[in-house]
């Protein structure tokens, strides 16, 4: 199968009340991870590339691979560039054969958002490529939320219906309480997502696919794997599964995993050098990531977004 555009993904996704993963891959082992476990659940994918893994794979390299790997399977696939800061890069994604860009001109004020983003959408649209934009800021821990107006730093639905509609996007990322990075919360804070935001949102406009980012739920498990075998990575607390998928069975039809893969693979990576110190054969190490990362995925559909057996 040849790679995809997430149109059909979402409009499946919006109609059948479940959410399309869109996963972050750092190396060309890793993409092959995230499709086998992808596969494995037959599930429609995203494989997400921000602009450091692009540049550090190589974008004929990353295409290439993809394209190989729709050969190899049924699901479709969709290649997406994660987080563009610049239309020049999107637009080279464009022509690189992204099937999605994602512009994120978020840090703009909102008109200078909607004019970089509608840049973007008009050269894409052109050659048959979607786009993701992000409106309000999707926090970081570091960040403290104004908690005394309604919307905060939220995405403010009004805002919503007019940068559709002005910029042509065909999904947006909006801002509900999920956090990038693998501290996503304060020791003893209670993760929550605004529901009362994502309904308002739904509801001014209908029928339209949303993202959350920041949206891993860093398995314990395998955070644990991580410390024991020499790794320091300060306890960390993601979303939980349960509100994602309720988020899935409403408006929103992508949500994204990055830091899951991270933990998963350099986890079981370490736990392999630890354990075979007389080994030097790559595939040792990294067959066994490999597989740690695809399980983790296929998880993560079956169990929390519900796109397993939706390819
Ligand atoms: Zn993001």
């Amino acid at each position: 199968m040849a790679l995809v555009t997430t149109k059909e993904m979402f409009k499946k996704a919006y109609d059948g009340g479940y959410a399309v993963g869109a996963f972050n891959a750092d190396s060309m082992d890793i993409i092959q991870a995230i499709v086998a476990g992808a596969d494995s659940v037959k599930a429609p994918l995203i494989l997400a590339l921000s602009e450091g893994a692009l540049k550090f794979i190589g974008p004929e390299y990353a295409v290439s691979t993809l394209k190989a790997a729709a050969q190899t399977t049924d699901i479709p696939i969709a290649l997406h560039l994660d987080h563009g800061k610049t239309p020049e890069i999107c637009k080279a994604c464009v022509d690189y054969g992204f099937t999605s860009v994602m512009i994120d001109a978020s840090a703009y004020d909102f008109e200078k958002n909607i004019e970089i983003t509608k840049e973007v959408v008009t050269y894409a649209h052109q050659r048959g490529v979607v786009v993701e934009s992000e409106l309000g800021a999707i926090a970081g821990i570091e960040d403290d939320v104004n908690v005394d107006d309604k919307y905060g730093a939220f995405t403010h639905p009004d805002d919503v219906v007019e940068f559709v509609s002005r910029t042509g996007i065909d999904s947006l990322a909006i801002a509900i309480g999920t956090a990038h990075g693998a501290y996503k919360f304060k020791p003893g804070q209670e993760p929550q997502l605004r529901f009362d935001i994502l309904e308002e949102i739904q509801e001014k406009v209908p029928g339209f696919p949303l993202v959350l980012h920041g949206a891993s739920s860093v398995p314990q498990d395998r955070l644990a794997i991580f410390n024991q075998y020499g790794g320091d990575l300060a306890q960390a607390i993601g979303i939980p599964g349960e509100m994602l998928r309720k988020a899935a069975s409403m408006a929103v039809c992508k949500i994204n995993v990055g830091t899951d893969i991270r933990v998963c693979y350099f986890g079981e990576i370490r736990r392999q050098f630890a354990e075979n110190p007389k080994k030097f054969d790559g595939r040792t190490f990294l067959g066994p990531a490999q597989k740690a990362v695809a399980e983790m995925v296929a998880k993560r559909i079956t169990d929390v977004f519900g796109s397993n057996g939706k390819a």
